[in-house]
């Protein structure tokens, strides 16, 4: 399926909970799931009101509401739960652990961008180094050691500039690093499942995908 270019306002509201899709803006502007906490839609309130959930429904819309959150796919989503699922450790951490050494994910860490979204654009438009080499694919694994830079060129494009310029929240993580003037960071150490506070229930993913 291809990659959702709607209103992002509406993948919070159909999952309950802000997303922050919207990066920066989301604390910035008003929020549509305040004034509408129900899904999108004409069922969206009677669906609010339906209290009884199945397990299914209940892992299914936990599965979406990480894939959104990243931005992927189902086919990428769930390639990347098949990686986590052959390499040593506990399978829900592995996956939450590889969604954030994505470079998109970390180009939007650092605050160069102000959502995933316009991280792999930025990382699309090859705005980004890693380790003195320019990196277009968005879904690139980074690891410990790795320096990100942002090409010469394009230091002071503005989106990056805007970015950097709002970035309050979310703060940088302790296992990034960064300095801002020169537009370069580094993976301190690869990131654990501690370091996201973000309220996943990863278990739920792996009973939908196990079964
Ligand atoms: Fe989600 Fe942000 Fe839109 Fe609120 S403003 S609904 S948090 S994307």
């Amino acid at each position: 399926m291809a990659r959702y270019t709607g209103p992002v306002c509406k993948l919070c509201r159909r999952e309950g909970q802000k997303l922050f899709l919207k990066g920066q803006k989301c604390y910035t502007e008003k929020c549509p799931i305040e004034r509408r906490a129900y899904p999108p839609g004409q069922h969206g309130p009677a669906q609010a009101r339906r209290r009884k959930q199945s397990d299914y429904a209940v892992q299914l819309r936990e599965k979406q509401k990480v894939k959104r959150i990243y931005g992927l796919p189902e086919k990428q989503f769930r390639s990347l739960f098949e990686y986590a699922n052959h390499i040593p450790g506990v399978t829900g951490d592995n996956l939450l652990v590889a969604l954030e050494s994505r470079l998109d994910n970390i180009i939007f860490r650092m605050g160069f961008a102000q959502s995933r979204n316009q991280a792999r654009q930025i990382v699309r438009h090859r705005h980004v180094e890693v380790n003195g080499r320019t990196v277009d694919v968005p879904s690139f694994r980074m690891s410990a050691g790795d320096e990100i830079s942002i090409r010469t060129k394009s230091k002071n494009i503005l989106p990056i500039e805007v970015s950097l310029e709002a970035r309050t929240r979310p703060t940088l993580p302790e296992w990034l690093a960064l300095d801002e003037k020169a537009r370069v960071g580094r993976v301190v150490r690869v990131p654990m499942r501690s370091d996201i506070s973000f309220p996943i229930q990863e278990q739920l993913i792996v009973e939908l995908y196990s079964k």
